[in-house]
Formats: structure tokens, sequence, C-alpha cells
């Protein structure tokens, strides 16, 4: 589950990080009253959308085709303004929160159809010295957590980590003890700080460790952490993320959970507990089992076909959870056949039959439906579906059904 910037850095604050003082708000009248509320003469709205390289964004309402595709393609500088404006009067707080609240956000990571910003973060201005990054992830290959940072924050790391690696410096946490105070400051010195910077960067290293530890993060970034001109170390943005299957024991975070920045169809999904990924293709995919899902996939592909998604409704999947499977699939416009492919283990190919029938009763089938069905009770599947007078073609084994699907799909 990913977090807003303003619910991330909330989250950091509670464990020592500092950050910029802010407000979020839904109304341009709510980030005004905040700005004021903040004070100073000095402000910046952040759109809160969960993609990155919202500064260098731009929105769609107010941009030309070649603005976006200067966008799209990471060009350091494109004309406009973005999704993080610096305000230095309340009347340029109205209009940044005027442009953004309600309008499509462009950036490098959402592609071109966008995203809707329907909240702001306003901040107190900060007066930036350095920029740098910092991040803690888990590191598979030692199986600890590691405490990643580079001197050369505020560009996008994946940039420095491709054209420069070097300059990516890594500390790891013992699991036992943590991250020591001694690791923090080596890597403060190594980050070229001194002074007062010193201790404030271990200040927020710990933090962030902290923080991840504490939320069940799967993903704490700060980019950029900044040096001010005073010598104060300040988060001045913040991604997070928190491993799903821990979100059932973080009650509070998980009632921050903003379902409007997810695919509806994934959320849908979630909710009947099915693992659904969208996908671009025409061909849509109800397996059980993420390793016959994956397989399903590959042999669509190899008959030259594209999966529509991958799903997965589970070992024990229910008659409702078909049901919504099916139902999710073709909400779809792209579909064009759909392939069920089910290996009845734990799970009955009878109830499968079930699921698809009741789907098909509801919301009819627009779409050609080719069905393999393999194990436990899969004559029974099989009788049922021829039954019910459903246009359905059967397949007698994987590959066929993949070639069936497609020849489906293309003929649509
Ligand atoms: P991102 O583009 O989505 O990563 O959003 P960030 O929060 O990282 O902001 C992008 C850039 O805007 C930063 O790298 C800074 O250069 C600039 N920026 C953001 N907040 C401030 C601020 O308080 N003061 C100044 N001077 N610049 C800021
Ligand atoms: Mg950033």
């Amino acid at each position: 589950m990913k977090l807003h910037e303003y619910q991330a850095k909330e989250l950091l604050r509670r464990h020592g990080v500092a950050v910029p003082p802010g407000k979020a708000a839904t109304t341009v009248e709510g980030a005004v009253a905040a700005a004021q509320e903040l004070g100073g003469d000095f402000w910046v709205v952040k759109a809160q959308v969960h993609a990155g390289g919202r500064g260098k964004g731009r929105f769609a309402e107010v941009s030309d085709a070649a603005t976006l595709d200067a966008v799209l393609a990471g060009a350091a500088k494109v004309p406009g303004k973005g999704g993080v404006q610096l305000c230095r009067s309340l009347d340029d707080v109205k209009a940044a929160c005027a442009m953004m609240l309600g309008n499509t956000l462009v950036t490098k990571q959402t592609g071109r159809e966008g995203v809707k910003v329907k909240t702001v973060l306003v901040t107190t201005g900060a007066d930036i010295e350095r920029e740098l990054y910092v991040a803690v992830l888990l590191d598979r290959a030692t199986r600890r957590l590691v405490l990643m940072a580079s001197a050369e924050g505020g560009t996008e790391i994946e940039e420095v980590a491709a054209e420069n690696p070097d300059a990516i410096l890594k500390v790891w946490a013992d699991p036992i003890t943590g991250l020591g105070d001694w690791q923090c400051r080596e890597l403060a010195f190594k980050l070229g700080l001194s002074g007062k910077a010193v201790n404030g960067a271990v200040k927020l290293f710990q933090g962030c460790y902290a923080t991840y530890m504490a939320t069940d993060a799967s993903q704490v970034e700060i980019n950029p952490m900044i040096v001010t001109s005073k010598g104060e170390v300040i988060a001045l943005d913040a991604k997070m993320a928190i491993d799903d299957n821990a979100v059932f024991r973080q009650k509070e975070i998980a009632s921050w959970y903003d379902a409007g920045e997810d695919d509806a169809a994934e959320v849908e999904a979630a909710r009947y507990g099915l693992s659904f990924i969208k996908l671009d293709g025409t061909i849509g995919c109800m397996v059980n089992g993420a390793g016959l899902a994956m397989a399903t996939m590959d042999i669509c592909k190899f008959a030259g076909g594209e999966p529509a998604n991958f799903l997965d409704v589970g070992g024990g999947a229910n008659k409702d959870q078909v049901k919504a499977a099916l139902s999710i699939i073709t909400k779809d416009p792209n579909v064009k056949a759909i392939l069920v492919n089910i290996f009845g283990g734990i799970m009955r190919c009878d109830v499968i039959a079930e699921g698809v029938i009741a789907a098909v009763a509801e919301t009819g089938l627009q779409v050609p439906l080719v069905v393999r069905l393999a194990g436990t009770n899969a004559e029974l599947g099989k009788k049922l579906l021829s039954e019910s007078g459903l246009a359905i073609t059967p397949a007698n084994d994987l590959a066929d059904a993949a070639r069936k699907a497609v020849a489906a799909a293309s003929s649509k």
C-alpha cells in the first residue's frame, strides 16, 4: 500500500525526522487558510499523487502535446508549472492550488493519461543548500535492511544508479542491534556533510529506519533530503509503501488508504481477495494459482496473443469470488476473449463452473469463453458448463486452450 507524501511525512515526524511544517487540503480555500496558519512568506504547494517526478510533471489541461511529450521523455527543462510550485504570496498559493486541484498531472511515471489531483500539501518553503538522497529498503541478497544514500539528491536516483553507481553509498542494519549511530555518522561524512549537519543527518537516518520498522514499511525514500543554509537537515519529500501483508495490523495507516489512486479493477479484485494485475492485452485470464497464472500468460504469448491481466483466484475460491473475477475481466473493453484455466486441487472445478454460469447469467457474455478444466471434479464442472447452454469453447489442455483463445480474440 502506497502512502501520500503528507501521510509519510506524518509517520516520519513521529519518529524524529525533521519535515517542513505543512497541512493537506482538498479545496483552494482550505489550502489558502493552511498557508495563512503556517505563516511566513514562502510556501510550497505540492500535488498529492502516488507518482514521483511531480516537480517536472505538467498539467494536461493547460499543456500542449509537445510539453507533455517532453515530460514523458524525462526532459531536464520543460516550460510551465508542475505539481510542485514555490509560492511567494497567498495569491501564488491560491493560483497554484487552482491549477492543481481537480486537474490531471502527467509525470514521467504516470503515462500520458496522468492522474487526477484531489489533495494538495501546503508546506513552509525551505531554503536549500544541498539536496541529497536517502532510502531504507530490504536488501534481499543480504536479508537485511539497507540504508542507501547519495550526495546526488533531487534528480532521479535511477539515473544516478545507471550512470554512476559508485555515488550510491550503503550501510546495512543488523537485525538484532539495528542501525548503529557510528554507521550513520560514517555515512554522513562520506556524503560530505560537516558540522551540525552530521548530527542532523544521523537523526534523519535513524528516524527513517525507525519508521520503516514501526510501520511494516517496504520502502521509505527521502528525495531530496536537504541541508539548509543554517545546517539543518530536513526531509523535503517522502515516499513510503507499507507491506500489504502487514496492513491488517497497521490499523491507523490502513484507514488512510486512498483507493482513488489505484486501478479501479485492482481495488475491486482486492475486495474479493483476488490477486489481479491489469495488463494491456486482449485475452482475459482466469486461473487458480500464481504459478499457473504466469504459465497461462506465457503460453498465451507463445500462441501469439497478449494477456489482458494476471488473475489468481486463489486455492480455495468460492462461487462469489469466481463471479467477481469474471465480471472484473469482462469490464475491461480491451478483452476480446476469456481463457479460464483451472487445475482443481483444493479448488473444485464444479465451483468454478457454477461461478462462471452465475456471472454470465447476471452480466451476459459478450466475448468468446474458452475453458480448460482439469483435476478435482473436472468432469462435473464440464457437465455443468455444457448443460448451461452457454457458448463455451472447451479445451483439452493448456496449449489447446491458448490456441483457441488467441484465435477467438483475433477473430473478434
Ligand atoms: P517530486 O518532483 O515529486 O520528487 O517532488 P519534490 O518534493 O522532490 O520536489 C521537487 C523539487 O522541488 C525539489 O527537488 C526541490 O528542488 C524543489 N522544492 C521542493 N520544495 C522546496 C522548498 O521548500 N524550497 C525550495 N527552494 N525548493 C523546493
Ligand atoms: Mg522528490
